[in-house]
């Protein structure tokens, strides 16, 4: 096995459980590792940190055991035993009415470069390193030994998030199918809600799953009040708002397809179609035109406006103008659900990107809340940078 040896002092990181070297760490690479394959990673002095997957780039060996026994055959299907057992252990896997969950979290599990979503027995992957890339067969194998009959099928949806490296054959399909299983999508309960989930043709692994506790607070607030989801995706928050006897719900999002299973969703759900209207448009020019007051609950749930720390500035102003336009229209004594998932904005920083959204609009507004991703989106207190999603919830007098 290759070896990365690491500069003196830089092995600090990884004596408190980081996850990742940095390639300015390095000293020397003994061998010729290949990107994806597993090297030994060791101090300056020689003694052993770790393992992990090599790639060539900025983050260069992303930690898979800090013990020093080599890495077992069976090593995925033992991580991924673990990661269930913590979804069973928060009553999530087994539930009565959800069968929808996070099952890989990549660092927040100790497998990063690795997201397994699990929609009622099907498994859809997303490789974000050249390692797990490479190890997708044995990461399925794995799967069908931890969930056993359970298992419908694996999915890989890695084209997209996997870094493009030549000689990788990034297209999207499956890598396991029960025999009789040939759907592309399913209806999935999540606290007892329907969802039709489609992982070939939507977004990310096919269904945001990491709102699931914050779409649960807008269904208990939405009773007798007329709802406006902003980026609505598929309808997650809509559907609870329906669910939890809104007047109304207006929801928008710039997709075409997403907007056409949000009415498959209000459809599935068995609401009554004159309680929901679609709008396909964009959600800034949107809510810039809603009616003062016409809303008493607003969801704004964006896509992360700074996808690097370079678009910090910029993602800040323009969750502060998102923010002052909902603040600004929503109904005296009505809520703002408002969400970040910018991994490079922090809760402070967030936090005062709606402060100021306030202070423009002058209106009395309070802090009822505050809010971040679930316990399948587990963040690995060794690696901070885990935690993404944060949001507030707002009482606008
Ligand atoms: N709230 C959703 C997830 C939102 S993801 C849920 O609970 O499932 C962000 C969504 O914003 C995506 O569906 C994307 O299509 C949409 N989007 C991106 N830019 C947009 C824009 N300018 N106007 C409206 N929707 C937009």
């Amino acid at each position: 096995m290759d070896k990365v040896i690491l500069r003196p002092g830089r092995e600090e990181s990884l004596r408190r459980f980081h996850p990742w070297v940095f390639s300015g760490a390095i000293a020397q690479v003994t061998g010729r590792p290949a990107e994806g394959d597993v090297v030994g990673v060791f101090a300056a002095d020689g003694s052993f940190l770790a393992y992990g997957h090599y790639q060539i780039g900025s983050i260069a060996v992303r930690i898979l055991s800090f013990d020093e026994d080599p890495l077992r055959p069976d090593f995925f299907e033992i991580m991924i035993g673990r990661a269930l057992q913590a979804r069973t252990a928060v009553g999530l896997d087994g539930a009565a009415d959800t069968n929808c969950y996070r099952l890989v979290h990549g660092e927040g599990d100790n497998l990063p470069g690795l997201i397994i979503d699990y929609y009622d027995g099907v498994c859809v992957l997303q490789a974000h390193s050249v390692g797990m890339f490479r190890a997708k067969k044995q990461i399925a194998d794995a799967l069908r030994a931890v969930y056993g009959d359970r298992l419908k099928a694996v999915y890989d949806k890695s084209s997209g998030t996997a870094p493009f490296k030549a000689g990788l054959d990034l297209v999207d399909g499956y890598l396991y199918r029960a025999e009789g299983f040939d759907a592309d999508e399913c209806i999935v309960l999540e606290n007892g809600n329907r969802f039709c989930v489609n992982w070939t043709e939507g977004q990310k692994t096919g269904f945001f799953l990491d709102q699931r506790d914050n779409r649960a607070a807008v269904g208990r607030l939405s009773g007798g009040r007329t709802v406006l989801n902003l980026f609505c995706y598929t309808g997650g928050f809509s559907i609870y708002a329906l669910a939890g006897g809104a007047i109304h719900v207006d929801s928008v999002d710039s997709s075409r397809k997403a907007m056409d299973m949000v009415d498959r969703n209000v459809a599935i759900g068995g609401f009554d179609p004159a309680r929901h209207t679609s709008y396909c448009a964009d959600a800034i020019d949107f809510v810039k035109n809603v009616p003062d007051g016409k809303y008493d609950l607003m969801i704004v749930d964006p896509p992360a406006f700074a996808k690097h720390r370079g678009a910090l500035k910029n993602a800040l102003r323009a969750y502060q103008r998102l923010n002052a336009a909902a603040i600004e229209k929503v109904a005296p004594g009505g809520f703002v659900f408002t969400f970040s998932c910018s991994q490079v904005v922090d809760a402070e920083a967030f936090a005062l990107a709606v402060f100021s959204a306030a202070a423009e609009t002058g209106r009395s507004v309070r802090i009822l809340d505050r809010m971040g991703q679930p316990a399948d989106h587990a963040v690995n207190i060794y690696h901070p940078e885990g935690a993404y999603l944060k949001g507030l919830l707002l009482y606008v007098e």
